[in-house]
């Protein structure tokens, strides 16, 4: 057997949440990765997706793998599921076969039973899911097309922050990239009666959306535009989005929406309405969650649930005068 595990570490998240960080490796199949996952005295299931990407070095993945799983554990909490957070993070690298790599990594998650269920993350699709499912069943088993899910919880979250910022007619309403979910997400609301613009490098993703809204499409521009829906990666909101784009609602997908140096309270002093992302973008986990336990006739009302849980946040932060940030994490830290 060529697979090692070995038991790292614990670190703290800034919340003081401790995960255990474990290295996982197997030289013949190319494997080297990470998993960060939550300590609990209650042997909770975690749940955290699979991201794969080149790193500079070892100590940056190690520190990536426990943000992304401190953030699982927030918004598994605030979407108050009875789960804890996780991720596992591969360092890709040109001499790794991406089959090897995933067919090894399935062997050390089927290892863990049933303690770590995975699922997907950036550079880890379907496909590669799929390979993971031959091998061990500890992976998300999601029915859904991939976004489906956290489009329509970002969908309800949007109705929401709609409802509680008056803006029954909001105008036009931009998607910042047009993959899995914002494309998703951008003929969810077309069909709800809204006009969409959008933005993303990809001409195909572009060029396809627009010949599917038809007329509901209105451009590339965010110009003009009242609500900045982010959904392609994290830090977008920076100084030049807010010098171009004056609108006044952002209820998004990117997980980390904010550029450094532009913090919840900024965007509360240019009176911009900011839903959460953790709040807004649980549709995957709560999926897979449900998937999990076998309760998937639950998940129209469980993504439905994210609207109502969103407004009781707004009318929060507004009445005690705080950021709907700062109350969504406050309710996430609450839970045990
Ligand atoms: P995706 O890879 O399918 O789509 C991302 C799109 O963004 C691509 O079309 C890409 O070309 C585009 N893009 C990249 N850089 C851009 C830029 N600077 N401006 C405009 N567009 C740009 O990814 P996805 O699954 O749709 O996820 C989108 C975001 O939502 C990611 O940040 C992801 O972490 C987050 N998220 C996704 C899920 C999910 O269910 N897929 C769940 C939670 C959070």
């Amino acid at each position: 057997m060529s697979l090692r595990v070995a038991r790292v570490e614990t670190r703290a998240d800034a919340r003081g949440r401790r995960f255990e960080l474990l290295r996982v490796v197997d030289d013949r199949r190319g494997l080297r990765a990470y998993l960060a996952i939550e300590e609990d005295a209650r042997g909770r299931t975690a749940f955290g997706g699979i991201r794969r990407r080149p790193y500079t070095d070892e100590e940056s993945a190690r520190r990536e793998a426990v943000a992304l799983a401190s953030g699982m554990a927030l918004k598994l909490r605030f979407a108050e599921l009875d789960a804890v957070g996780a991720k596992t993070v591969v360092l890709d690298h040109p001499e790794a076969s991406r089959a090897d790599v995933y067919e090894a990594l399935a062997d050390f998650v089927g290892g863990l039973e049933g303690r770590y269920v995975c699922g997907p993350d950036v550079g880890t699709g379907e496909d590669d899911l799929d390979r993971m499912r031959s091998r061990t069943r500890h992976v998300n088993d999601v029915a859904n097309r991939p976004g489906l899910a956290t489009a329509r919880g970002v969908a309800a979250a949007l109705e929401a922050a709609l409802a509680f910022a008056d803006a029954a007619r909001p105008g036009r309403l931009h998607v910042q990239g047009l993959g899995s979910v914002g494309g998703s997400l951008a003929r969810i609301l077309a069909d709800g009666g809204h006009r969409i613009s959008g933005e993303d490098p990809d001409a195909e993703a572009r060029e396809a959306l627009a010949a599917a809204l038809g007329d509901a499409w209105c451009g590339e521009s965010d110009v003009g535009a009242r609500v900045f829906l982010p959904c392609a990666l994290g830090g977008t909101i920076d100084a030049a989005r807010r010098e171009r784009w004056r609108g006044s609602v952002i209820c998004g997908s990117a997980n980390d929406q904010l550029a450094p140096g532009i913090g919840p309270d900024d965007l509360a002093a240019a009176e911009i309405l900011w839903v959460p992302d953790f709040a807004a973008n649980a549709g995957a986990v709560i999926e897979g969650v449900l998937a999990a336990r076998g309760r998937q006739a639950g998940l129209p009302a469980a993504l439905a649930a994210i609207g109502p849980r969103v407004s009781d946040v707004l009318e929060e932060a507004r009445r005690r005068g705080m950021t709907p940030w700062a109350v969504a994490a406050s309710r996430a830290e609450d839970r045990p």
